[in-house]
């Protein structure tokens, strides 16, 4: 089979090493330089988890897990760490996550507020806390990477600042046009993150997109007083108690050399593609640090730095992973997909080579 990928971000890269693994000829396409920083994919670490309120989620990470470890054999690069992750911060959320740890057979630990302050002293509680050892981190910069070289070495063609413009009905299959020529195949997966809505064609396959919303967003890295270590946590509060208000919660972890991440999702930075400068608001700065103060007593806030990154959101924040005749659409961003990277690139190749990923919600609308 021929196959196009559009974007070398998790969702890309995972598809086009997986395609090129099982002999198909696969063509990539890149609108930035290899590693670059523009989408949602880099940096050195994500959260990993299998701590989730929807329960499709935690089954697969659960199952991203032995993925990463062949992705590890096969690159000879450490990918996953479960150095242990936990969630606080509202009871309803725990107990949907304790019901799927307990559906799944996870190991957990619940705690005091109390006692988790004594575990973690860098942290503060005001909620009971779910500890989870499955939990922990992945290296996201150096796993693209893993996944590019391991494609090339099976005989990908990666084609780096060399935006698709548009796809077209070419036959049975597709032709995608880029500034430098048109590429025809049997199927394209578009993996084009924040993009997706730019790239033209989808009306001549039929295709509706779902509505997406692409924010900016711009984790702090503060350092980490001497003393004190941290799991990788999400916490569950909305921030009512504070002048800001967090749209998708606030999450963090201790990223080696960098200090500690913290992501607090408190301003609605609608942004256009185009005409973004990666410049990081000194508001972003701000909120980071006073959530730090509020709850991070280990960390040093009179200093920190940040980037700028995507999220890509749907309405429910639940991925887009689909078929649609030559066309797969995979858009799993929403701001959680990094940990599942492996089994995107499975799923992906699966649509294509035209088996059914069998999660029903996760379609374009029909
Ligand atoms: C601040 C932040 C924190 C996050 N934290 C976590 C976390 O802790 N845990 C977790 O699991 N996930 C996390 N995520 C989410 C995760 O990083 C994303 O879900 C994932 O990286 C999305 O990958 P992607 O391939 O869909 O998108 P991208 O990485 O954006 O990749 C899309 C690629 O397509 C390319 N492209 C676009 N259009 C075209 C075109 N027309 N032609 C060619 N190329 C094109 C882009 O340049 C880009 O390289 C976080 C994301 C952000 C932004």
């Amino acid at each position: 089979m021929r196959a196009i990928v559009i974007g070398t971000g998790a969702a890309g890269a995972s598809a086009t090493a997986e395609l090129a693994r099982r002999g198909h000829h696969v063509t990539t396409l890149e609108r930035f330089g290899r590693g670059h920083v523009m989408g949602s994919s880099h940096g050195a670490t994500r959260v990993f988890r299998v701590s989730y309120r929807k329960r499709p989620y935690t089954e697969w990470a659960g199952a991203a897990i032995p993925l990463w470890r062949q992705l590890e054999e096969r690159s000879g690069e450490l990918l996953l760490e479960q150095t242990g992750q936990i969630d606080h911060g509202v009871d309803e959320a725990l107990a949907e996550i304790t019901a799927n740890y307990e559906a799944g057979g996870w190991s957990y630990e619940r705690m005091s507020a109390g006692a988790a302050m004594d575990r973690w002293p860098g942290m503060r509680f005001e909620t009971d806390v779910l500890c989870s050892p499955d939990g922990g981190r992945v290296f996201a910069d150096r796993t693209i990477e893993a996944l590019l070289r391991l494609a090339e070495a099976d005989g990908a063609d990666l084609h780096f600042d060399e935006p698709a413009l548009a796809i077209a009905r070419d036959g049975s299959g597709v032709v995608v046009a880029t500034n430098r020529g048109d590429y025809a195949a049997d199927v394209v997966v578009v993996a084009a993150g924040s993009w997706v809505t730019e790239l033209q064609g989808w009306a001549d396959f039929g295709i509706t997109l779902p509505a997406f919303s692409v924010t900016e967003q711009f984790p702090v890295h503060f350092p980490i007083r001497d003393g004190f270590t941290f799991p990788s946590w999400i916490n569950h509060d909305d921030g009512e108690a504070s002048d800001y208000h967090f749209h998708y919660g606030a999450y963090g972890l201790e990223s080696p050399g960098e200090g500690l991440k913290v992501g607090v999702d408190a301003l609605e930075n609608f942004v256009d593609l185009n005409t973004r400068t990666l410049e990081v608001p000194a508001e972003a700065m701000g909120i980071a640090a006073e959530y730090a103060d509020r709850w991070l007593p280990g960390v040093d806030t009179t200093t920190g730095s940040a980037v700028s990154c995507l999220f890509t959101m749907t309405e429910d924040s639940d991925f887009v992973l689909d078929r649609s005749g030559p066309i797969i659409v995979a858009s799993p961003c929403s701001g959680h997909g990094f940990k599942f990277t492996p089994i995107l690139g499975r799923i992906l190749a699966n649509l294509a080579e035209g088996h059914d990923h069998g999660v029903d919600q996760w379609r374009l609308p029909a």
